[in-house]
């Protein structure tokens, strides 16, 4: 079985190597259109990599495709989560309350799973983080708008801390197969992939995508340069051996190397879309963001949701910071205030 380019997100799962099943979950009204997780079989029962989101079909979708190879639900012994967004997290938390298995995700997540559980358990709202930066962007109306709009979508039900916290490095072993962990911060500050080096496998959650580029710092608590930490992440991946490419959106692909090279190739043209837009007088996140493209069909900013706009201003806000930290562009701010960029 291998699914073509068009229907990785249908259910069912799909053997990508021996033993290892990629089982696509669904999500709501989410243009993602599913999560992968993987289940590694072992003699002391499954190791998934990724939970899903915490939803009633997404836990019937995970049992039946545990059904079609020969498992349950009480087989499986832990999760090892790529990163603390909902549509990875969530279902494991709430697999390890009906069936017990041990729940793992980076070290590095502690600030933004400890921030998310303390948002949800007083009902307040997610955003201020998200909020900020719009405001360093300029995007003064926007941030308005995404904070009025975006209710409070942290349900403390939903979250809870793991039962360990994985350092950089770690090797953890699943039957004969050994995980190394691999701090990958970017997409979030904690984000981590797996790689089994032996069957030249690498579990890449939301860090190396085949078809779209990932989101870079949409997290509850903001690391500084997101996006000098995403490039790095992507390089480093570059001095492993090339793997197959197991993401947790879309379909499995060749190779970890060439889809890194492509995504370095975008950031590189992103950066340089920006500086020009800021040679050629955008001030401001939210202006450069403007006179910049978006989505592959070349979408303008105003033609975007509130939440992709809010994505694309933090994402050019990214961009900008790291060109001023390589001394292409000058900035300027008070702290607190809106950032003005300059040509250096
Ligand atoms: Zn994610």
């Amino acid at each position: 079985m291998t699914a073509s380019s068009t229907d990785w997100a249908e259910t069912g799962p799909e053997k990508v190597a021996d033993g290892i099943y990629r089982i696509p979950l669904p999500l709501p009204s989410d243009s993602l259109r599913a999560v992968n997780v993987y289940a590694m079989l072992t003699h002391q029962g499954i190791t998934m990599i990724d939970g899903g989101w915490a939803l009633a079909d997404s836990e019937n979708a995970l049992s039946a495709a545990l059904g079609q190879i020969g498992m349950g639900m009480e087989d499986i012994r832990r999760f090892l989560v790529t990163h603390c967004h909902r549509d990875h997290y969530t279902q494991a938390i709430a697999i390890r309350r009906k069936f017990g298995p041990e729940v793992a995700i980076g070290i590095g997540e502690k600030p933004n799973l400890t921030q998310v559980i303390s948002d949800a358990s007083r009902a307040r709202r997610p955003t201020s983080a998200r909020a900020a930066i719009l405001r360093r962007a300029g995007a003064i109306a926007l941030a308005h708008d995404f904070e009025r709009t975006t209710g409070q979508s942290s349900y403390a039900a939903e979250w809870e801390l793991p039962d360990r916290w994985l350092d950089s490095g770690a090797q953890l072993e699943a039957g004969d197969w050994v995980l190394r962990v691999i701090e990958t911060p970017g997409h979030t500050r904690g984000h981590v992939v797996y790689h089994e080096e032996s069957s030249h496998l690498l579990f890449a959650g939301d860090h190396v995508l085949p078809r779209i580029t990932p989101s870079i710092g949409y997290e509850p608590t903001q690391a500084r340069y997101p996006l000098r930490d995403y490039l790095s992440s992507l390089e480093l991946m570059l001095t492993l051996p090339d793997a197959l490419l197991l993401p947790a959106h879309g379909p499995v692909a060749p190779s970890v190397h060439a889809r890194v090279a492509e995504l370095l190739d975008h950031h590189s043209q992103r950066l340089a879309d920006a500086c020009s837009a800021v040679g050629r007088g955008a001030g401001t996140g939210l202006e450069v963001a403007q006179r910049l493209t978006w989505t592959r069909h070349e979408r303008s900013l105003g033609e975007l949701s509130i939440s992709s706009q809010v994505m694309a201003v933090m994402e050019t806000m990214a961009h900008l910071d790291v060109l001023a930290l390589q001394g292409r562009l000058k900035s300027a701010a008070n702290p607190g205030a809106i950032v003005r960029f300059q040509p250096a």
